[in-house]
């Protein structure tokens, strides 16, 4: 049983969670949850759910097996951390772990939609389940939709994906899915994520669907803050250093918020880790603004038009809705923490790729790449001492590992318009029973 509170990071008012939660103040800063149970009390289990105290979800899901109608809890996976050898040897680091969000079964790590995405999934849908939310709404650049479709099956919930053309290789399960449950809305070539994003926000004002928040819901921002719980459950402290690749800087925020948590605790260190945070160098809104120490992103930051944002290396990442000024945003975390940013190149991403499949021999998606080149920025500029605890966030891989053992079945469009400016009868026909 989780039992908590949101504080507005705007007043400090204390309020209870109702979904779709409001502040009196009317300031819209991010709202964070405060657990009754301050002590870190990770349970013994082998999936999120080992962090249930510190999720926003009453009680963790229940699924039912297809084989023997046995209860269990939703199968889940969750981040492995383990020390480095290899990539740490190379590097000249001492104390370095990397948490792994991927599906590696000879290390245990069993997210089977290969992102920490997997993370953000089941508490979200498990709180709008709570809070009688029907179905909710997502626009993705790919992998958090393939995150919320796996999980409509564990949790037999119904979600409207929608998503450029672009995203398509990456919109997949390893379940078959019922149209019941994912509704996939795509956009014709010539859009991208940003445009997803739009047409998204028309949907869910328009026709009346509740939104997956972003990074203002707290189920997906403590979600995916388990990444960085896991580090600590594995290592005994906080850690000095964290290095991540962002694209509007939730896991940022997150891998800050459970730092304070942890800090709260008491027994683990008196200091949030420093975060180390990065994008491609062809699209780095975050790193300009904070290099300019500005708690404002301009026009100028986005340097490159829409349309080209999908040629980018780590796609992904090209995200123009970010989370950057606002209060509990990424701006904070970098102060708090002291933080760096990190603008990475196409070469510098692909040679960090070949790097850490030599050393550690597992496959990653391009924007853990992204986080590898930063470290060895790092390194280099002598950012970091070799002794120094730093956790590293593989935020995905082991997709090639996964094609081994699974069959990746494509998400279906139901519908595919031609712009985010379309017609939302059609949308509504077929989305909305
Ligand atoms: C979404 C994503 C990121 C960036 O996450 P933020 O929400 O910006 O923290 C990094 N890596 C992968 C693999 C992702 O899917
Ligand atoms: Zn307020």
């Amino acid at each position: 049983m989780s039992s908590y509170k949101l504080k507005c990071l705007s007043c400090h008012t204390e309020i209870t969670d109702n979904y779709n939660i409001v502040c009196s103040c009317g300031k819209s800063g991010f709202y964070r949850t405060i657990y009754e149970n301050r002590q870190f009390n990770p349970s013994n289990e082998n999936n999120i759910w080992r962090f249930h105290e510190w999720l926003p979800v009453k009680s963790p899901p229940i699924q039912k097996s297809a084989s023997n109608g046995k209860e269990s809890k939703s199968e889940a996976g969750k981040t492995v951390v383990y020390k480095s050898k290899g990539f740490a040897k190379e590097l000249g680091l001492q104390n370095l772990f990397i948490a792994f969000n991927g599906y590696w079964p000879e290390k245990k790590a069993n997210i089977l939609t290969g992102t920490f995405k997997g993370l953000e999934a089941p508490p979200s849908i498990s709180r709008a389940k709570e809070n009688g939310v029907k179905r909710i709404l997502l626009a993705t650049a790919g992998n958090t939709g393939r995150a919320f479709a796996e999980e409509t099956i564990n949790q037999n919930f119904e979600v409207l994906i929608v998503a450029a053309k672009s995203a398509n290789s990456r919109l997949w399960t390893t379940k078959e899915i019922n149209e019941n449950n994912v509704k996939y809305i795509t956009l014709a070539n010539g859009n991208d994520y940003t445009n997803a994003i739009e047409l998204g926000k028309r949907i869910c004002n328009e026709i009346g669907v509740e939104t997956e928040g972003g990074a203002r819901n707290i189920a997906r921002r403590d979600g995916m803050g388990t990444c960085f719980l896991e580090g600590v459950a594995e290592i005994g402290k906080i850690p000095k250093h964290y290095f991540q690749a962002i694209g509007s800087g939730t896991g940022g925020i997150a891998a800050w918020e459970a730092s304070i948590r942890l800090i709260e605790d008491g027994r683990f260190g008196d200091q949030p880790a420093r975060l180390h945070l990065s994008q491609n160098s062809r699209f780095a809104p975050i790193v300009h603004a904070w290099k300019a120490r500005r708690n404002q992103i301009i026009n100028e930051d986005f340097r490159i038009p829409p349309h080209e944002m999908s040629s980018l290396f780590a796609e992904v990442l090209a995200n123009r809705t970010l989370s950057y000024s606002i209060d509990g945003g990424v701006y904070q975390a970098l102060s708090d923490t002291n933080g760096e940013m990190y603008a990475v190149s196409e070469d510098e991403a692909k040679n960090a790729m070949k790097f850490i499949y030599q050393t550690e021999e597992i496959d990653i998606v391009p924007p853990a790449a992204v986080a590898i080149a930063s470290l060895i920025q790092a390194v280099e500029q002598e950012k970091i001492n070799p002794n120094e605890l730093v956790l590293l966030n593989i935020t995905g891989g082991g997709i090639e590992r996964l094609k081994e053992d699974f069959e990746l079945i494509p998400l279906k469009p139901v519908i595919e318009v031609k712009n985010p400016q379309t017609d939302l009868v059609e949308i509504a026909e077929t989305c909305i029973h």
